[in-house]
């Protein structure tokens, strides 16, 4: 059984379409995937948010399901106009005659009443304009700085030729002869009544009277739009930044979609990012790793000394502290983590291979710690 669709998104019945957009994006973050890895519940909750906000941001679906519930949208899957939902006699008939509408004290015809009961809202509107996606390359070093950066990318704006009404200066924006003002319009099938968005207005209920030239009455023209951007140190690959009202345009005043900034950190050439930590592997000559001392080790603004005690063996990782990646919300840095690679030289001259011999012989028995305990181990399975 499915659950109601308000309850999934946690608003009340009669929430605004800003209240439920809102509700859905609240939900959506709360239950996505990549905050809850592993949880089959929290991404089946997901699914259903989704479903609950297909349905109720459209207010055609919207108001199906306000009035036969989950089974408007069992016979075909997806409701759409002119689909199932919108075919049951008993439904169209309960509409058009105001059973339980408020009827609306101006006039009060048959068609006024069925717009009435069936967008809350009430009237024309415009459509609201899309979100946009911008995807951004950064560097790791821009990471841990942060950065500003102007960006341009094509949208949808307000045509400056007509200010965004659609008519040509001059000329003035009237009633919509076709719906009468109200977006809509009823198209007859047979004994059948469908409501369908006015396909003169678009759904405006307003037409110019003299299109503008520049547009061609759509009140939106295509442009290169330009925006600075400050992503906050410590942003990742995965980092989503949202700029509201900077996505499309929206139709007839209808509010702007948002912009959102999708990052990309790229691959560094020395360090690896493990969350806050900097990883780096860096190789030591086999000396230095038995007779200890310090070395320069790079920085991801610069360089550090690092101490390497004496008998530092092979895969040892030091961490120097702070010198990781910034938390986005508490700018607290990592840690950066080196790992030690001990280096067997590999052209010896002879008087090099000489002393070595000269070594080992001096060593002659004497076992290293990692080799004992390893031939300790090794001496269970001969
Ligand atoms: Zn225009
Ligand atoms: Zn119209």
């Amino acid at each position: 059984m499915s659950q109601d669709y308000y309850s999934l998104l946690e608003v009340a019945k009669d929430a605004t379409p800003e209240d439920i957009k809102k509700a859905y994006r609240k939900q959506a973050v709360k239950y996505h995937p990549d905050k809850n890895p592993g949880d089959p519940s929290a991404e089946e909750k997901f699914k259903q948010i989704g479903e609950a906000y297909e349905v109720l941001k459209d207010p055609e679906k919207r108001s199906a399901y306000d009035r036969m519930g989950h089974t408007a949208f069992k016979s075909g899957g997806r409701a759409s106009p002119g689909g199932g939902t919108y075919h049951d006699p008993f439904d169209i008939f309960r509409e058009v005659f105001g059973g339980g509408g408020m009827g609306g004290g101006s006039g009060g015809g048959i068609f006024e009443e069925f717009f009435s009961t069936g967008n809350s809202g009430g009237g024309a509107q415009g459509q609201q304009g899309n979100d946009l996606r911008y995807d951004m390359e950064i560097t790791l070093e821009e990471a841990l700085q942060g950065l500003e950066r102007e960006i341009s990318y094509r949208c949808q704006k307000a045509c400056t030729h007509c200010e965004g009404n659609g008519a040509e200066p001059g000329s003035k924006v009237v009633v919509c002869r076709t719906c009468g003002g109200q977006g809509k319009v009823i198209a007859s099938r047979g004994f059948f009544k469908i409501q369908q968005v006015c396909p003169t207005c678009n759904g405006v209920g307003r037409v110019p009277e003299q299109k503008c030239t520049h547009c061609q009455g759509s009140g939106r023209s295509v442009v290169t739009h330009k925006l600075k951007v400050r992503l906050p140190a410590g942003v990742d690959t995965g980092s989503k930044l949202r700029s509201a009202g900077n996505g499309d345009a929206g139709t007839a005043g209808a509010p702007a979609g948002d912009l959102y900034v999708f990052i990309h950190v790229k691959e560094h050439e020395i360090f690896e990012r493990q969350g806050v930590d900097l990883f780096c592997e860096i190789p030591i000559k086999f000396t230095l790793a038995a007779l200890g001392g310090t070395i320069e080790v790079p920085t991801l603004t610069g360089k550090a000394s690092l101490k390497i005690p004496p008998a530092t063996q092979s895969g040892t990782t030091f961490r120097l502290r702070g010198n990781g990646m910034p938390d986005l919300r508490t700018k607290q840095k990592g840690d950066q983590l080196i790992r030690v690679q001990i280096e067997v030289p590999t052209k010896l001259t002879t008087e090099q291979r000489d002393k070595l011999e000269a070594f080992a012989v001096a060593c002659g028995d004497a076992e290293n710690p990692v080799s004992e305990s390893f031939f300790e181990k090794a001496k269970k399975l001969f």
